[in-house]
């Protein structure tokens, strides 16, 4: 057998998929199908002759995954060729049942249906994915790997919200966390770049996307980390709020006449950079700050003060911090925002070297400096390639 897994990342309504060999990292191919269900549904495949792109309708995920299968046939590489190891599934909620990457069987399938009302817009389009590759694969394992997992090993007093018994024992009301295939792998490749053993370092991760959390990782185990039941708390993102005072949607609520839901709605869809600056994309947020506006000056100001508290949080958390570490879309690539959210920090060990952030270095601090900052890109497509290896007994 190979060293290949096909991973499937399936919203609702688009497909993500890649080939990555678990054990090297390399993806072979990988592509996008977005706007199923529509009629200009649109498909990017990534192969090794270039970029593959075509528009028509695909009804529904399972045309979407047979498209991506006659990409492969047509622009390579052939999947037949390659002998599958195993289909990896990002499933977003594995609420506390799952700590680990599980074979998918019936009964797991019932478990991530049963989290569907913690995670309502994920975990069923998860389940869609799931369901029309166990039909395409038939003879494939299937592997579930779960973006709460790796925050499994919170301590108790951190993931438990000070509210009443029956909230938290019959509704499952708690810090569960998310992004935590990423964290898991940037933490570990943290550990390889400062030559240490995963278990000896203590490391806070910055994962800043779209969406952004922070986490707080002691010798290769979660401890805190900043999303909790659902991925809108913590730090300010591109569309959601983050933290704020839990009796704020009740008090819009009534003052607007509005539902809690459509509060809701608000605070996931139009809040963060979006209502700050009116641009959720963070290079917007920069180009129009460079310009003198002012909701980008505050937007940027709010999203660094938010970091900078976290970190000075979760260095309370740790006590001692060998690493702080970027990664994602805006941690990858905004050495201003690097520099501006790490202001003041030098009485904590935490400096920069201007010239390695600008110059886009991995370690960005200096070499003398107690506590590393490192710039590393996340590859979750990898991680949970390594860990369906891991599953199916082929891990290293
Ligand atoms: P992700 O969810 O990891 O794809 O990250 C998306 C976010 O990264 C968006 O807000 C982008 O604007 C931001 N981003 C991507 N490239 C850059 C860049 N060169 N500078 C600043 N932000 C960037």
């Amino acid at each position: 057998m190979s060293d290949h897994v096909l991973v499937i990342n399936a919203g609702s309504s688009s497909l993500k998929y890649s080939l990555v060999d678990g054990r090297s990292g390399e993806a072979a191919a990988s592509g996008l199908v977005e706007r199923i269900g529509e009629s200009q549904s649109r498909h990017v495949h990534h192969g090794p002759d270039g970029d593959a792109e075509s528009e028509r309708a695909i009804a529904d995920h399972e045309a979407a995954l047979q498209a991506a299968l006659d990409a492969f046939a047509e622009h390579g590489p052939a999947l037949d060729g390659i002998d599958l190891t195993a289909v990896g599934h990002r499933v977003v909620h594995g609420g506390a049942r799952f700590g680990a990457p599980t074979l998918i069987d019936d009964d797991v399938i019932a478990a991530v249906t049963d989290l569907v009302p913690l995670a309502p817009l994920h975990n069923p389009a998860n389940l869609e994915g799931i369901e029309v590759a166990r039909r395409l694969f038939p003879n494939l394992p299937q592997v579930a790997v779960f973006d709460t997992a790796f925050h499994q090993t919170l301590p108790e007093a951190a993931y438990t919200y000070a509210v009443p018994l029956a909230w938290r024992d019959d509704h499952g009301v708690r810090r569960y966390g998310f992004h935590g295939t990423s964290h898991a792998f940037v933490s570990q490749e943290a550990a390889r770049l400062l030559d240490r053993a995963v278990a000896d370092v203590n490391v806070i991760v910055l994962h800043l996307g779209n969406g952004c959390s922070a986490a707080a990782v002691r010798g290769g185990r979660s401890v805190e980390t900043s999303m909790g039941l659902t991925p809108l708390e913590g730090l300010v993102m591109g569309t959601r709020s983050g933290d704020l005072d839990p009796a704020v949607p009740a008090y819009l609520a009534r003052e607007l006449g509005r539902t809690v839901d459509e509060v809701d709605r608000q605070l996931n869809k139009a809040s963060g950079l979006k209502g700050l600056a009116g641009a959720n994309d963070f290079r917007e947020v920069l180009r129009l700050r460079a310009d003198g506006d002012p909701g980008a000056t505050l937007a940027f100001d709010v999203y660094c003060h938010r970091l900078r508290k976290y970190i000075g949080a979760y260095y309370a958390v740790l006590g001692t911090v060998d690493a702080v570490v970027f990664t994602a879309g805006v941690g990858e690539h905004s050495p201003d925002l690097r520099a501006a959210a790490l202001t003041g920090l030098d009485r904590l060990g935490i400096t920069l070297d201007e010239t390695r952030n600008r110059a886009g270095a991995t370690r960005i601090s200096p070499d003398d400096s107690p506590v590393a900052v490192l710039v590393v890109p996340t590859n979750e497509e990898w991680q949970i390639a390594r860990e369906a290896l891991a599953v199916v007994g082929q891990g290293t």
